[in-house]
């Protein structure tokens, strides 16, 4: 089995851009043993990164809350990151920041160490099984819960809050499903194991507020598109029993794109106009140039 270790190309390693093979770390590195690492994960769109400098600041962000400084500016990053698209001839893509704390001090402290950065790309196709743009995909319940942001650095990318995710991705497709629905520490809905979800009843779209989890980039673009076309958005908390009111569902995020929800557990959502309208006008977003030519 050939891995994401074994790929061609080139990574943007601490500033320099260096073959796929020799982009390497050593065990000892505190990020490995501690989970002092933080990530972003854009798209780019016919060779255009999307909301590149907004991932970037978010980067920035998530490693201040992890107590650490990226030690290369946004704009460095932007430029970095679009290199990476170019060396790697590659027009549609993932691209993967790392923020992460070396190999020079072991233990808890890590004061003396060094903050590394990489950003890597590949061309990576849909998240979900692209069947599920026409049926909606089929979500379960997650056991863990979204952390109380007193326990947890809750407004970073971090890769440490991956964990249960990751387990409770498996759960979801060991038992098939696509994803698991992940509640909050006070059992309201919260997100998908790497995605936002957003509810639809009587032409309205109702979504949890993002006090516990990411306030996904797409999020916010999708609550930004459902806007001008006059639709009202509400931020609120939304309790399990609720979702029987929800006519339609959908998740956001960068890799998930905007993506339909025909079932969560024993609750089915239709994919509806409203959901559909999103997915397209999402699509159109992310490659405007597209757009324009159509228009043309
Ligand atoms: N929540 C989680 C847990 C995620 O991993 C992601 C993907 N980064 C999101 C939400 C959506 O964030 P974004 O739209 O910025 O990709």
């Amino acid at each position: 089995m050939s891995g994401y270790d074994q790929r061609e190309g080139v990574i943007w390693f601490n500033g320099e851009l260096i073959p796929w093979d020799d982009a390497r770390v050593h065990l000892l590195t505190h990020a490995l043993h501690y989970g002092s690492a933080v990530f972003e994960g854009m798209r780019a769109y016919d060779g255009e990164i999307f909301k590149l400098t907004e991932h970037n600041q978010r980067l920035h962000t998530s490693a201040e809350i992890l107590d650490f400084e990226v030690p290369y500016s946004v704009a460095e990053l932007d430029k970095a990151a679009r290199e990476v698209v170019r060396a790697n001839n590659l027009s549609d893509a993932y691209i993967r920041p790392l923020a992460w704390r070396g190999s020079e001090q072991m233990g808890v402290s890590a004061q003396k160490t060094k903050i590394n950065v990489a950003i890597a790309a590949w061309d990576w196709g849909s998240y979900f099984d692209p069947a599920a743009r026409e049926k909606g995909l089929k979500l379960t319940f997650a056991k863990y819960c979204r952390p109380d942001p007193r326990t947890a650095p809750v407004h970073s990318k971090a890769a440490g809050l991956y964990m249960i995710c990751t387990v409770e991705k498996h759960r979801a497709e060991r038992a098939g499903f696509a994803d698991a629905v992940m509640l909050d520490w006070r059992g309201q809905i919260a997100e998908c194991t790497g995605a936002n979800i957003f509810f639809v009843k009587d032409g309205a779209i109702t979504t949890p507020t993002p006090d516990c989890f990411l306030d996904g980039i797409t999020r916010r673009t999708v609550i930004g598109l459902a806007k001008q076309r006059g639709w009202k958005v509400i931020e609120t908390s939304i309790m399990p029993e609720e979702l029987s009111g929800f006519t339609e569902c959908f998740i956001s995020g960068t890799a998930a794109e905007v993506m339909p929800v025909g079932s969560i557990g024993d609750y089915t959502f239709e994919v509806g106009d409203i959901t559909r309208t999103l997915m397209d006008d999402y699509a159109a977003l992310v490659r405007p140039a597209r757009a324009v030519a159509a228009a043309g």
